[in-house]
């Protein structure tokens, strides 16, 4: 090869954690889709810097016109007291230290705008974060959002960072947000490699609902990576070929063949029961967010949708939904899969999901902190809407009420006292709803689980969120996705206690339904049906999968499989058994590849 000729990119077999299964194959597409933008900054000479002051002022309104038009739609969705969050923001963004500080680092400095408001608002915010009283503490953070909303509007660019997407590329990313992969359907996007992450974050599960492969946890993507490679996605073994050497590119035009053939196998399994080898019906419904889910759910004839995450529709809205905008959503899914139920969630919100247009204030562990349940009660008219919107639903469609992050006794009637209320509102105004429609609780705290049976005395029905269950019983973050995470759903502990719970509940004579992301795994169903589960919500790209997982099984073997592995006392132990057992069951598998073969550096 001569020097001039470019050089060729060489292959490489990069790894990483399977978060969405399947296969994809694409050029790379690199971009940033959470990292904070740099700001730029540009020396020019006086005149520019003066008018610099003029684009800070057109910003400045701009950014309080939309700031407004938020506030009026809150007020006129969730009353007065939430649409007062957004006094302090405006009033900031009026602020003439703030205009003086901009002004005069501009002039002096002869530097742009955004580098200029960016200094300000560092030095304002440390300025503030000295004082010794909270509130002004509090404004900070605050500021901090103005500061953002202006950069914006200065940059014109109000929407997450998402890139041009040329189709069937594969997005390599270093964070991946939930309301970036919510704007991806119909884009073509094959693939996603994620550098962080992990495997029940909510960009996860919306990857996993539009039946993207993604793989999370691989290391330094972004700069191992080179934009324009070309990429295999395993999302089955866990593994990224870039630039794949032919003997590569043929093992895996195998395995396409293969999956295809396996795949419409599973379609022949659209009309058959979800039934066990010894004849033990299972529940199969799907987890559902955004209406496209719920045509997917309905295509694979799932029971139902066990879990609908109301908050997805919430995450891709500009503003709070009205009541009606809300019944039309709900309607428009519940439609799409009666006579199959659908159990609404009420808004699980905070945390990893904050909705853009409701800023909450700012906690140092959000997931610890407002969410779920606790949330919607200390925000009452939010919750008040959605039920009004749910209930008047009822009235037509076979609907179910599941409340989020359930801590104990007292939020669960609280919450109950809350449905008494509009119901008590709806009935006086002589509109129809299903007075007997029922409600359940999921369990997904450590103090819900201990408490299920009492529980089991105020509710309809339970599901079981593993995916914060694991979380809060394990005290580990279950979005961070550091590659040595104490995040681990088979860990014993987590085990025994699902093992409790559907004991319980059966005891109680409650239905339960496991809704977390383990339950769309079928390398888990044979456990999870040992330990006494028999109804499962999972996501409806997975669900014919899991329906072969449970006519495959039989559930003495299933119960036996169960028994040995709560035996064990290390999570490592576990996993290895599981591994050893699921590689004799599952039914496709990646091809072997030694380690060091395409680790060469030979010309594709
Ligand atoms: C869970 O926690 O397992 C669950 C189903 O809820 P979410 O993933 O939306 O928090
Ligand atoms: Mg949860």
């Amino acid at each position: 090869m001569s020097n001039l000729e470019p050089e060729q990119p060489a292959p490489a077999m990069i790894l990483g954690e399977v978060a969405s299964s399947g296969l994809a194959r694409g050029r790379a597409l690199l971009c940033d889709c959470a990292r904070p933008s740099v700001v730029p900054r540009r020396q020019m000479s006086e005149v520019e810097a003066t008018k610099e002051i003029e684009r800070f002022d057109a910003a400045v309104s701009a950014a309080e016109g939309k700031l407004l038009e938020v506030q009026a739609s809150v007020r006129r969705t969730l009353g007065n007291g939430e649409a007062g969050m957004f006094e302090a923001q405006i009033l900031l963004m009026r602020d003439a230290t703030l205009r003086d500080a901009v002004r005069d680092l501009c002039l002096k400095e002869r530097i742009n705008v955004e580098a200029a408001l960016d200094e300000a608002i560092k030095h304002l915010v440390a300025v503030f974060s000295r004082l010794a009283d909270p509130y002004f503490r509090e404004r900070g953070a605050d500021l901090r959002d103005v500061g953002k909303r202006l950069l914006d509007h200065l940059a014109q660019n109000q929407s997450p960072a998402l890139p041009t997407l040329p189709d069937g590329c594969v997005l390599v990313t270093s964070e991946l947000l939930a309301s970036v992969v919510a704007q991806l359907e119909g884009h073509g996007v094959r693939g996603l490699i994620v550098e962080k992450s992990g495997l029940t974050a909510h960009a996860t599960i919306l990857a996993r609902a539009l039946n993207i492969p993604m793989l999370v946890q691989v290391a330094e993507a972004t700069t191992r990576i080179r934009a324009g490679d070309l990429l295999i996605v395993d999302a089955l073994a866990g593994r990224i070929f870039t630039n794949p050497k032919p003997e590569i590119l043929r093992k895996y035009n195998q395995l396409e063949a293969d999956l295809q053939i396996h795949q419409s196998a599973l379609k022949g399994l659209i009309d058959l029961p979800a039934v066990t080898r010894d004849g033990v019906e299972i529940k199969l419904c799907a987890n559902i967010g955004q209406t496209a889910d719920a045509v997917a759910a309905a295509n694979v004839k799932a029971d139902g949708a066990g879990l609908y995450r109301t908050e997805f529709i919430f995450l891709v809205q500009d503003h709070f939904p009205s009541e009606e905008e809300q019944y039309q959503f709900y309607h428009a899914t519940a439609e799409h899969l009666q006579p199959g139920e659908t159990v609404i969630r009420l808004l699980d919100i905070g945390s990893d999901k904050p909705l853009p247009y409701f800023p909450l204030s700012r906690e140092a562990n959000p997931s610890l902190g407002r969410r779920g349940t606790r949330l919607l009660l200390a925000y009452p008219t939010v919750l008040h809407t959605q039920l009004r919107a749910i209930l008047r639903l009822s009235a037509s469609h076979p609907v179910a009420i599941l409340l989020p992050m359930i801590g104990g006794m007292d939020e669960l009637r609280a919450a109950k006292a809350a449905l008494e209320n509009v119901k008590a509102e709806l009935a006086a105004a002589d509109q129809p709803f299903n007075p007997h429609i029922l409600l359940g609780a999921m369990i997904e705290t450590p103090s819900a689980a201990i408490l299920i049976g009492q529980l089991a005395g105020e509710v309809d029905f339970f599901s079981v969120g593993t995916n914060d269950l694991v979380q809060y019983l394990l005290a580990a973050d279950r979005i961070s996705g550091e590659l040595a995470s104490p995040y681990e759903p088979l860990h014993p502990a987590v085990l025994q206690v699902l093992a409790t719970l559907a004991t319980v509940a059966k005891a109680k004579g409650k239905p339960i339904c496991l809704c977390g992301e383990i339950g769309s795994d079928p390398a888990y169903t044979a456990l999870l049906l040992g330990l006494g589960f028999r109804s499962f919500s999972v996501s409806p790209g997975r669900l014919l999968e899991i329906k072969h997982a449970i006519r495959s099984t039989g559930l003495s073997e299933a119960e036996e499989l169960a028994r040995k592995v709560l035996q064990f006392n290390s999570t490592r132990d576990i996993k290895a058994y599981l591994r050893d057992d699921w590689s004799r069951r599952s039914p496709i598998s990646s091809p072997t590849i030694p380690a060091s073969a395409p680790a060469t550096t030979a010309p594709l």
